[in-house]
Formats: structure tokens, sequence, C-alpha cells
């Protein structure tokens, strides 16, 4: 008689803390939408190529920098007035998280992981209000049993002691935690380092030797975990 367990079976063995932007939440898909509203309301009026518009306030929304600098970045390319700069950023601000959306199957892979009683989290960079906003948006904050926020702690990825505050949060300690992420330096590399299970979100195929495993589309995500993730 087999002594394997059936997955339901039995209580899983592994925590999760996932990074939010470009690994849940669909950052570039989100900007576009949002890019696509201004050319629609406060930049209606204006006359500027639509397509540049768009791909520039992609490109520096996901440059690493404080959000005035990226709206400065546009009103010079652009010609904004100085108002209308100021106007673009606390609208961005106040409504950016209303266009949030989540990648493709991500919502039902963390309801698959809550049913399969693993406590999640979920440790990213950026501005306490801004993250907080955009997850209760996207719906996953029924699914995080915590959010850690850099701006709200102080320090941010890739500094182990926001790794290790996240560790403090789950009630089990004996269990072991994979860090899900896109990001090979802020995430799988300090998350390696701390000896947590790395699971990269790339479409790369070559993955360096700090990551353990990878996928590119939650379908792949839930198929990893049911095939290998679940018997780490
Ligand atoms: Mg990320």
């Amino acid at each position: 008689m087999s002594s394997v367990m059936r997955n339901q079976d039995k209580e899983s063995l592994l925590n999760i803390i996932f990074d939010l932007d470009d690994t849940l939440h669909d950052k570039s898909a989100s900007l576009k939408t949002y890019a696509e509203c201004l050319l629609n309301t406060a930049l209606n009026n204006l006359d500027l190529s639509k397509q540049q518009f768009v791909s520039e306030f992609v490109a520096q929304n996901n440059i690493i920098q404080p959000k005035s600098h990226v709206f400065r970045t546009l009103a010079e390319r652009f010609r904004f007035s100085p108002h209308l700069e100021r106007e673009l950023l606390i609208a961005f601000d106040s409504s950016f998280h209303e266009f949030s959306v989540p990648f493709d199957g991500a919502l039902s892979t963390l309801s698959m992981l809550k049913n399969s009683g693993v406590s999640i989290g979920c440790i990213t960079n950026g501005r306490d209000f801004f993250q907080r906003a955009k997850i209760r948006a996207l719906g996953f904050d029924q699914y995080f049993d915590f959010t850690i926020t850099s701006g709200g702690v102080g320090v941010k990825k890739p500094d182990a002691r926001i790794f290790e505050m996240g560790l403090g949060n789950f009630s089990r300690s004996d269990k072991k935690v994979c860090f899900c992420g896109d990001s090979l330096s802020s995430d799988m590399a300090p998350a390696k380092t701390l000896g947590l299970i790395t699971v990269w979100k790339t479409e790369d195929k070559n993955k360096p030797d700090y990551v353990d495993h990878c996928f590119s589309t939650f379908q792949e995500f839930d198929q990893l975990w049911q095939t290998t993730l679940v018997y780490a």
C-alpha cells in the first residue's frame, strides 16, 4: 500500500513570499492603459504623438526614480506647462491603482495556494500608500497574510533585513519558504543568500545557479507547484 498522501490530505510544507510589480501585477499593461486614458482626458487638447507618449510614459515609470522626476522628464519632452505637470503627478498618485491589472492567472494561483494551506506574504519596493492601494485594487489583499513595503519599513530589497522581516511574519518557522519575483538582483540573489527556494518569473530560459525554478505564466507556475514545489 502506498504511504504517499495526496496533496490535499496534508498541510503544505511550504510558505511563499511574492514580489508585486512585474511578478503578480502586470505593471507595463497598467501603465499603458493609464497613459492611453491620459491621452483621452487631461492631454486630449495637446498636439503630441500618442504612440511616443505611451512608450515614453511606460519607459519612464519603469525606471527606478521618484515619480516627480518621471513627470518632470515627460513635461520637458512633451512641453507640458508646470501646472499640467503638477496635476499629472497628483492624479497619478491618487488614481493609478484603479488601472492596475494582474497577470493572467495570478488571482487563481493565489487562491489555489491559499486553499492548499500555504501562507502568502508580499515584499515590495515602493511607497507604502501606493503599493497598498494597488494590492487592494488588484484583489490580492484577501490572500496575503502580510505585506511589507520598503516605504513602510525604510529598507528596500535587496537589503537582507526586509527579507528577514518577512520571514519573521510567518507563524510557522519550520516550513520552507519560496521567494517568487522577477528581479535577479533584488529578489532572487538575496533570497538565495538567506536560504530560500528561489522562483523566478521570466521569459529567459538561461537561469543563474542561484535560481531554483523559473516560469513565465501562472499556468506554468501552477504546474511547477503541483509537480515539483509541493515536494520541495
Ligand atoms: Mg518586481
